[in-house]
């Protein structure tokens, strides 16, 4: 079944869009066979289990933590990440920044923005962002690669157009006025429900879960 929703999804999924297969929650076998169809990118959002999935896993899969993450976890989910989607706080940048000084080590990063889902109230708010990245030279260790969000939870398709619309606006906004932070590139929106959808917005990443491996038993 894992691979053929996989399969599903690479066919409708235009060539410049990655997939990040959202494991959390799902056993190893799961993400093996995802692995053996020739997925790379996974999402996990636990710190715990995202480092025990990624020292236990083939090590050319490219993690993707997609989390709350508290800096007293940063050990268990900097070494491994190839990309930390939801850097939330200043406080959190800041402790990465200190954390890549001690060990060499610059992280890649996208801003969460808080647009759509009343769920969280995680992410900056638009006009923080830019606030942040006006700051973007204090942080060394830190390569700002672009946006990361979550539509709000409902089935009303111009509510989520209306979410996308703002952090799409939002990115181009950032990229026209930040034209020196070179990677800023990265545009992470859409998951299993809302993902066709998110391609209308300009998005170069989706994040399912769901709609590849099933539902989760939490
Ligand atoms: C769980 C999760 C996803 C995937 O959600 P699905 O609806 O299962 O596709 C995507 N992004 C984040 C941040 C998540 O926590």
């Amino acid at each position: 079944m894992i691979a053929y929703n996989l399969e599903r999804i690479k066919t409708e999924l235009p060539s410049g869009v990655k997939l990040v297969a959202v494991s959390k929650f799902h056993p190893l076998e799961a993400i093996l066979e995802a692995y053996n169809e020739g997925q790379r990118a996974f999402g996990e959002n636990r710190p715990q289990e995202f480092a025990r999935k990624a020292v236990q896993l083939p090590q050319d899969i490219e993690w993707h933590f997609i989390g709350h993450l508290q800096t007293n976890k940063l050990k268990l989910v900097l070494p491994y990440a190839s990309l930390v989607e939801s850097v939330d706080t200043l406080h959190l940048l800041e402790a990465i920044n200190a954390w890549g000084e001690k060990n060499e080590k610059v992280t890649d990063i996208l801003l969460e923005v808080h647009i759509g889902a009343e769920e969280t109230k995680q992410g900056f708010t638009p006009s923080e962002v830019k606030a942040v990245l006006q700051m973007a030279g204090e942080f060394p260790y830190v390569r700002f690669c672009g946006l990361m969000g979550m539509a709000s939870h409902t089935d009303d398709e111009e509510a989520i157009r209306g979410d996308f619309a703002v952090i799409k606006g939002l990115f181009d906004d950032c990229k026209a006025a930040y034209p020196s932070l070179a990677g800023f590139a990265q545009l992470s929106i859409g998951m299993s429900d809302d993902w066709r959808i998110a391609l209308d917005y300009g998005c170069t990443e989706v994040r399912i879960g769901t709609a590849i491996f099933g539902n989760r038993s939490y």
